[in-house]
């Protein structure tokens, strides 16, 4: 009988293997915290080493992406795939372009992309990929060009069969448009090896809604498990990109009023509720608009702008994060539960620290972890790749009404797994062991 696995030594081991990269250590140390238990007592898993495997990416690949800006300067950048796991099939997952973006970041993201695609019920393995491009203030000629030189490499390592990468942060619709053009253009063919797509080119029908309209799916479930509802509940969402956009539109349909979102320079209180047609659609021209800055929408709407501070202080019934990894910590938590905060879900990918997450379990608050909550975005990421390869299009029932059997699913394997002895849901463990024992069966 091989030997058991201990967490303690398992995380040295592992920290000493990938030296400098905090974001991985911490994903990875959540995933085997709640899941050791069941490695530990399934002798097939122990056997087969699965815990070393799962944490080792099946293939990086690193390479220099060259490109002119305006001014006819060369710029070098680094781009990256992370192939992390192809046990239930093609790599599948975002690429983000950030200012200062390491692999590690990448690692981090590939490896919660590999169980978070596995709880999506649909066969796709998990990946990551991106550049240290930081798009904030850069031309549309200056992305045209960058998109074309990234993918002019990139080409060479991904396929509709093989892995299949789509938006994340920094990359939007005309990113991936600037990018399946080129593809094209090397491969000559047509094949949808990227997801997010215009809605006229083999993009799938409420791919650009589906981060936020499955999260809150998903937290309508949670909702109804406790017998409460959305309706006239107040919610916080960070950030006020792609995802916030879609969250922000579906809470207002479901009877919740949004009174803050935030950028980078702060957050903005609409005490009116974020919940027009004109407001949603303001969100993006916001984004569109390559600032990175939320100020703007206060003076538009006559609503509130904080300068600097953080969204984690405004007093909600329901937080979501929807921007970045680690935006919530600790203390934030504790000032979200003493303003009486009821729910707390992470749509952004690791958007809270293992400190937040504590305080959250310690008040006994249901918390929805984000490989579950935003894993919509991927799902229908999985629904353009079958639309692609049967050369056909869904109307926006039918892939919506998929999206919401999905989020259902998840949320039902998050309660089959992570149901505790006093009846409390640990909805990070429910999904870290639904996820994992898809992909380390497969394995
Ligand atoms: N970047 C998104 C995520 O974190 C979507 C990935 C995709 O659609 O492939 O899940």
């Amino acid at each position: 009988m091989a030997n058991k696995y201990k967490l303690d030594e398992f995380m040295a081991d592992l920290e000493k293997k990938n030296p400098a990269q905090p974001e991985f250590i911490q994903a990875a140390k959540e995933v085997v915290e709640s899941i050791i238990d069941v490695v530990n007592s399934t002798p097939k898993y122990l056997e087969n080493k699965i815990l070393d495997r799962i944490v080792e990416p099946e293939r990086v690949v690193s390479f220099k992406v060259e490109w002119e800006d305006d001014k006819h300067e060369i710029q070098v950048n680094r781009g990256y795939r992370v192939q992390f796991n192809s046990a239930i099939g093609p790599y599948k997952g975002g690429l983000r372009f950030a200012k200062n973006l390491t692999l590690g970041t990448l690692k981090f993201l590939g490896f919660e992309q590999t169980f978070k695609n596995s709880l999506t019920t649909l066969p796709m393995g998990g990946g990551k990929g991106g550049a240290d491009f930081d798009p904030v203030g850069k031309s549309n000629a200056e992305i045209l060009r960058f998109c074309r030189s990234f993918m002019t490499e990139l080409q060479k390592y991904i396929g509709p069969d093989t892995d299949v990468p789509a938006g994340d942060l920094g990359v939007g619709g005309r990113e991936i448009g600037y990018m399946y053009g080129q593809y094209k253009r090397i491969r000559q063919e047509n094949t949808g090896v990227l997801t997010g797509k215009g809605q006229t080119w083999g993009g799938s029908r409420i791919r650009p809604e589906a981060t936020g309209f499955g999260a809150m799916y998903f937290t309508n479930e949670v909702l109804k498990l406790n017998r409460d509802s959305m309706k006239g509940k107040t919610m916080s969402v960070s950030g006020f990109g792609n995802v916030a956009w879609g969250t922000v539109q579906k809470a207002t349909e479901l009877g919740a009023k949004v009174i803050a979102i935030s950028g980078p320079d702060g957050y903005v209180i609409d005490e009116n509720g974020i919940n027009t047609k004109e407001k949603f659609d303001y969100m993006l021209e916001l984004r569109a608009s390559n600032k990175n800055v939320v100020e703007p929408y206060a003076e538009k709407f006559g609503a509130k702008f904080v300068k600097g501070k953080k969204i984690w202080e405004v007093p909600v019934d329901i937080a979501c994060t929807a921007a970045l990894q680690n935006e919530l910590n600790g203390d934030d938590a504790k000032t979200l539960l003493k303003n009486g905060v009821k729910y707390v879900m992470e749509i952004s990918n690791m958007g809270c620290t293992p400190e937040a997450i504590a305080e959250f379990h310690k008040a006994k608050i249901p918390f929805g972890p984000g490989k579950a909550v935003n894993a919509g975005g991927v799902a229908v990421s999985g629904l353009e790749m079958s639309q692609n390869a049967e050369h056909l299009r869904w109307s926006a029932n039918e892939v919506d009404e998929k999206l919401h059997e999905i989020m259902k699913s998840i949320f039902e394997a998050c309660l089959r797994e992570g149901k505790e002895k006093d009846g409390y849901i640990n909805y990070v463990k429910g999904a870290n062991i639904a996820g994992f024992r898809k992909v380390a069966d497969a394995m």
